[in-house]
């Protein structure tokens, strides 16, 4: 009887359900409008990545650490609706990762960038790890990530803040 190798000890833990992870794109140098396009198809070749959604671009002024400044390039915005089984940290790294194949430099806060990839919401999951804190911590006051988002989500809630709407009735009123 032809006899096999021994199993390799199973995974303890279970595969992960696929979550939902909102991601918040930004570029206000180079080509802005290619970096996102081209950052969401990186996104969605990345392992464990099922799906994903890019809403339509927004414009905003860029706010350095003195405000907006109308003065800098104009930021181009978008938000991805990931569906994926990568551990929100993982997905985390493949995001800086992606920043930096283009060419994004950190240098002051909030400085000028070609790219900025941020996790504003994965699934429920609250995390205040400044490390990746979930939700992101100033999404609920950005029109830049609530707007895009409801485009492709009208009934997208941001976990503890509640639903993006009305926040952004909130903010515009
Ligand atoms: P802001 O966080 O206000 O949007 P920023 O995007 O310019 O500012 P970065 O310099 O890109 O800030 O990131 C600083 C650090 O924030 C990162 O090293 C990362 O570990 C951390 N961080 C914490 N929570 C998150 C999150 N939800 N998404 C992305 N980065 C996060
Ligand atoms: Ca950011
Ligand atoms: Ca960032």
């Amino acid at each position: 009887m032809q006899r096999f190798p021994p199993m390799p000890e199973p995974d303890a833990r279970p595969p992960r359900e696929p979550s939902v992870a909102v991601v918040a794109l930004g570029s206000n140098l180079g080509d802005r409008a290619g970096t996102l396009e081209a950052a969401a198809d990186e996104i969605r070749r990345l392992p464990l990545v099922d799906e994903v959604v890019l809403s339509p671009v927004v414009r905003s002024v860029a706010v350095t650490l003195a405000g907006p400044d109308p003065s800098k390039p104009e930021y181009l915005n978008a938000v991805a609706l990931v569906r994926t089984r990568l551990a929100p940290t993982v997905l985390l790294g493949y995001l800086h990762r992606i920043e930096t194949e283009h060419g994004r430099e950190r240098r002051e806060r909030w400085g000028d960038r070609t790219l900025d990839l941020d996790i504003v919401a994965y699934g429920d999951l609250r995390s205040d790890d400044p490390r990746l804190t979930l939700p992101h911590p100033r999404a609920h006051e950005r029109d830049f990530v609530l707007e895009p988002w409801l485009q492709i989500d009208p009934d997208a809630v941001l976990p503890g803040y509640g639903r993006v709407a009305d926040l952004l009735a909130e903010l515009r009123s």
